[in-house]
């Protein structure tokens, strides 16, 4: 979401019990403003909002004020998008922001699970430190393909808490024969966008367009046990130990070829077949691999067999 749309949702959250407005008709109220006639996002916040007011003939204090408004949830619980919620997690890991407007990136995690954070840069937030505990109030949910993160704001409210959370552990292991290697595998373009990384489609990203997509690895594969199938995401660290094909290398591949989709085929002919246990956390239906092992045989052959004598 951009920042105003980020303003749109709070405004249009504000009024949801009292009016029928919409975040897209309060995003371009607040468009205008800010971006035809140059008001301050504050003050076009602030106009806008008492327009809602004045339409709903209410006093500024009967509508829930920007904390206060959400509630409080565990992650694991979260499954809708652009939700106001309050969370009371632990920062288990930060990550390199990788681009000048965020601020902070990372994971947090409560007894439920863990789920990916980022606070942006303009939303001028108090820092979060690694191993704390703190109660964020009116996050914003987040989802792309299924997987769920969560965004600070500036209406984000941040106290450290004193106290101990024991984070749960949402890793999978699964196992079996990798049946298949399905299509975004193999040397891929992701939008350069900040904090899109969408895969592209001939050089399109779904939201931004036609893009200079900056390449990666990745496998996405389908682990078959004999009884049930598992989705596996290698990401480009994994996918380059799995294969022992490097980035630099895939490039080359498709440089010399005159085709990307070299890649992934030489990547099959590797690993087909072959029989792996995979750990790493879930994301939607995807086992994302943190870890793997080759296996030297099925753990359940017969089942294996049998399925595939009925193929
Ligand atoms: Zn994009």
């Amino acid at each position: 979401m951009t920042d105003l749309r980020t303003h749109a949702a709070e405004i249009a959250e504000q009024f949801s019990d009292h009016l029928d407005v919409s975040v897209d008709e309060v995003e371009e109220r607040l468009d205008n403003l800010v971006n035809e006639y140059k008001v301050p996002v504050e003050e076009a916040r602030r106009s806008v909002t008492n327009s809602y007011l004045d339409e709903a003939g209410l006093e500024r204090d009967a509508i829930a004020g920007g904390a206060g408004g959400s509630q409080l949830v565990e992650l694991a619980d979260i499954a809708e998008d652009e939700q106001w919620v309050d969370l009371k997690v632990k920062v288990v890991d930060l990550w390199d922001p990788g681009h000048e407007s965020i601020a902070q990136v990372g994971l947090v995690g409560d007894e439920s699970g863990t789920m990916k954070f980022v606070a942006f840069q303009t939303s001028e937030l108090e820092t979060l430190e690694e191993g704390k505990v703190y109660s964020l109030q009116n996050v914003v949910t987040d989802e792309y393909e299924g997987n769920f993160s969560v965004k600070l704001n500036r209406t984000t409210t941040i106290s450290e808490l004193d106290e101990e959370i024991e984070v749960g552990d949402d890793n999978a292991t699964v196992e079996g024969a990798l049946v298949d290697i399905q299509s975004g595998s193999g040397l891929i373009k992701r939008c350069p966008e900040e904090d899109c990384t969408r895969v592209l489609q001939n050089g399109r990203c779904s939201e931004h367009g036609n893009v200079e997509g900056e390449f990666d690895l990745r496998i996405k594969g389908v682990l078959d046990d004999g009884t049930e199938v598992h989705e596996v995401i290698f990401n480009q660290e994994m996918t380059e130990e799995l294969t022992g094909v490097t980035l630099d290398e895939a490039k080359q591949q498709a440089m010399d070829a005159l085709d990307t989709t070299v890649v992934a085929d030489e990547m099959r002919t590797m690993v087909l077949g072959r029989y792996y246990r995979v750990t790493g956390p879930t994301f939607g239906r995807y086992v994302l691999a943190d870890e793997f092992e080759e296996l030297s045989g099925p753990a359940d052959a017969e089942a294996v067999l049998i399925k595939a004598r009925s193929m």
